[in-house]
């Protein structure tokens, strides 16, 4: 997923001095053999997981081949995103967030609901999020469905655009600023004759939390915020020179988040789901189909009942304003507190 225009203004947990470790994020239990990988890896990387990060990265590697494969012109969305989360789990992931499947001018969050009526078509971007406990590795690309493939590319911009991010992460290591590489995805853009979105970013991972504090622009906005060890997402998007490069939110997305867990819901089914969701969930995204094919339909009203009291909330779908097509590439990536670079997926 994304990060619409929060312009950093939650930075403050940022970096490795501001993390505040792992033990805040499962109340999982581990086996004896998983607490010491755990342990080995967090004495030389005090606050990230690394071999989680690894594990999901290697999975999300192999997902995106599989995406890859199974995307096919007028494909049923509900299909390809059942599959593609259906393979996350079968290597053995959990679903970091609803698999995206955003079209054309729709830059990012759209989900299908299971009896959704829409098409794979024109310009789609599928961003698939897998996690190992709770360590996030958040991907994403796009395809080209046109018979003509005239999309192919503005799809190339985004790709370039993402490894010049990286080159320059790679040479700067821990010493990275957000700005820098704002600055690279920029150019590039611009350089294949194009336009990066401007008030959407990359952003920081944390466990359990796609978007974690610090933002990674897609423009130079001359932020000399460091990346410090920890994770984070690097996510250009591209659109045509001639749209205006910005996104509004839209018609809801089927992608819901909580808000809190001290909201007191009066029905005692709605009840029980949100149960469910803070216990599988945790504070992660989910989506109206995983809710259906745990609870059943009935479950739609539930989601309202909550929606209502404010338990959770639904994303709304990222729309380019002059509904040009938008492509996207994402990919995310550890740095290790000896400044060594890890991309992931
Ligand atoms: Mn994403
Ligand atoms: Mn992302």
């Amino acid at each position: 997923m994304t990060e619409k225009d929060y312009s950093g203004a939650t930075t403050s947990k940022i970096g490795k001095n501001a993390k505040s470790s792992t033990s805040k994020s499962s109340g999982e239990t581990l086996t004896a053999k998983q607490k010491t990988q755990k342990q080995a890896a967090q004495s030389e990387n005090a606050n990230i997981n690394i071999e989680a990060y690894r594990k999901a990265g290697e999975i999300g590697k192999k997902t995106k081949e599989f995406a890859k494969n199974l995307i096919k012109k007028d494909m049923l969305l509900s299909e390809i995103a059942e599959k593609i989360e259906g393979e996350i789990k079968k290597l053995g992931g959990e679903i970091a967030f609803p698999v995206n499947l955003s079209i054309d001018d729709v830059a990012a969050h759209y989900t299908p609901t299971l009896r959704d009526e829409k098409k794979a078509s024109g310009l789609l971007k599928a961003d698939i999020g897998i996690h190992v406990d709770g360590c996030i590795c958040d991907l994403a690309f796009s395809v080209d469905l046109t018979p003509e493939k005239k999309h192919h590319k503005l799809i190339e911009a985004s790709e370039k655009a993402l490894n010049s991010a990286l080159e320059i992460v790679k040479k700067n290591k821990d010493n990275t600023t957000v700005s820098q590489i704002g600055e690279q995805i920029e150019k590039q853009i611009k350089n294949t004759g194009f336009t990066p979105i401007v008030n959407l970013s990359g952003h920081s991972l944390d466990e359990y939390n796609i978007h974690a504090g610090l933002t990674i622009p897609n423009i130079n906005n001359s932020s000399t915020k460091i990346l410090e060890s920890g994770a984070f997402a690097i996510e250009p998007f591209a659109t045509l020179s001639t749209a205006t490069g910005l996104i509004y939110e839209g018609a809801g997305s089927n992608i819901y988040h909580i808000t809190t867990n001290t909201i007191q819901v009066r029905d005692n089914f709605a009840r029980e789901v949100l149960s469910w969701i803070i216990e599988n969930k945790k504070t992660l995204p989910f989506s109206q189909r995983e809710l259906e094919k745990e609870f059943g339909a009935r479950v739609l009203i539930a989601v309202s009942n909550l929606k209502r009291a404010g338990a959770i909330e639904e994303y709304p779908q990222l729309i380019e304003k002059s509904h040009s097509p938008v492509s996207q590439t994402e990919t995310s990536l550890i740095i290790l507190e000896n400044g060594s670079v890890e991309i992931l997926g």
